[in-house]
């Protein structure tokens, strides 16, 4: 099936490309709009029709799943949503209604293993608690299944390991979902750091923060060290820690970190509330993180260069991004289309596949942060910096 598949996508995506001329450019217009920032490959191609979309399964439907992802699939040029992995039939099957999913496509999780057997079903995104990722991502592939899994990869690095090791020995893809890296306003920010318009690099802030809420059934597991693995490190810092790495295009050589969680605060009896950590990059670019489940909203990084400060604020929402760039002459605010970040990496993912390439953030990126992050808590436990 790949193959006549892959021999249409290319026709089509040559054609698309054809008339478009500037594909692969990204050009500035004179009133500094950036008209086409950096894509991945899936901004590019065109829509495949429905019967040739590559089919996906959701496992896990929670409040992301429910409210970010199933909705996304309706602006996917390669994907489609054909099944759900649910503990809760009645909650499946309401949305396997909504979806126009074919009943015989709902599992549970003691029968997730047959999906084996269902041809519709191409790749398998893993949206649960953290602690279960791996698991279900190692179970997916071991099914024969492409894997998409959300971030954090895994709670452990041995996990990530098995994780990555089993769609190796499965011969699948395994792609985790840094929707950052798929949305423009990011995808501009990188470009413009590591082009030079903002001048020598020198460093990096990124801040991000939610006020943890305990009546929030899904920040319920949060709560918890055996679900979540971590406190706010593990499921917000890591959009700081993510942007550190892909802005510079670097990886950390040193690292040291502070933490601290209210005394008394009951939400912070197993988990972290804040931890602030600095990175030293190998071009000499320092970045300064924190993450905390205590501040109001935060998503926040900006960039200092010798010539200009760019700030992304917010620069890791769903749908709404600022970006704004200080010189000495003042500042100058970026307006770039907003696209759906969620369609986007779900389509790369296809993408990938159908092309069988190694998707831009593989098992390897989600255990590199996974690896990153237990650096971070070790420095801040023995207060000592880490190099790497
Ligand atoms: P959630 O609690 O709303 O959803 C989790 C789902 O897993 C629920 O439907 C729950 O019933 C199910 N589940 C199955 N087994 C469970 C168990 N043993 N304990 C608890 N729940 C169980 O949480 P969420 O906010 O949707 O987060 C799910 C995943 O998605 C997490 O890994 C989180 O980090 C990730 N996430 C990513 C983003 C993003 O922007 N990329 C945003 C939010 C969440």
């Amino acid at each position: 099936m790949f193959d006549s598949l892959k021999k249409e996508l290319t026709r089509r995506t040559l054609l698309h490309k054809a008339s478009f001329g500037l594909m692969g450019l990204s050009v500035i217009s004179s009133a500094g709009q950036i008209l086409q920032p950096s894509r991945t490959l899936a901004q590019t191609s065109p829509s495949l029709p429905p019967e040739k979309k590559l089919g996906w399964a959701v496992v896990g439907l929670g409040k992301f799943a429910t409210q970010q992802i199933m909705p996304s699939f309706a602006e996917c040029k390669q994907s489609k949503l054909v099944a759900l992995v649910s503990g809760d039939r009645a909650k499946a099957e309401k949305y396997a209604q909504q979806y126009g999913i074919n009943p015989k496509n709902i599992y549970n999780y003691q029968n997730y293993d047959s999906i084996r057997n269902n041809p519709e079903v191409d790749v398998i995104y893993i949206i649960l608690p953290n602690a279960l990722h791996a698991e279900y991502s190692i179970r997916g592939a071991q099914a024969g299944k492409h894997i998409m899994c959300e971030k954090p990869m895994a709670v452990t690095i041995e996990e990530c390991q098995a994780m990555i090791n089993a769609a190796k020995k499965a011969n699948r893809k395994l792609m985790i979902a840094y929707r950052a890296q798929y949305e423009p306003y990011n995808l501009a920010a990188i470009e413009l750091a590591r082009s030079g318009q903002l001048g020598k690099i020198k460093a990096i802030v990124s801040d991000h923060g939610r006020n943890l809420d305990p009546k929030d059934p899904a920040d319920t597991w949060r709560m918890q060290k055996k679900l979540a693995g971590g406190g706010s490190l593990y499921d917000i810092g890591i959009y700081s820690l993510q942007a550190t790495r892909y802005i510079t295009g670097e990886e950390p050589i040193e690292i040291s970190a502070i933490t601290h969680s209210t005394p008394n605060d009951p939400r912070f009896r197993e988990i972290e509330e804040n931890v602030n950590f600095t990175l030293r990059f190998p071009s000499g670019i320092l970045a300064n993180c924190s993450s905390s489940y205590g501040y109001s909203d935060t998503k926040r990084i900006q960039v200092f260069g010798s010539d200009a400060t760019l700030e992304l604020d917010p620069a890791t929402d769903y749908y709404k991004h600022r970006l704004t760039i200080k010189r000495k002459n003042g500042i100058e605010e970026r307006n770039i289309q907003e696209k759906n970040q969620f369609a986007l990496e779900i389509d790369h993912l296809s993408e990938s596949i159908i092309n069988n390439k190694q998707p831009k953030t593989p098992g390897e990126e989600g255990l590199q942060d996974v690896r990153l992050m237990q650096l971070i808590y070790q420095a801040s436990r023995t207060g000592k910096t880490i190099k790497i």
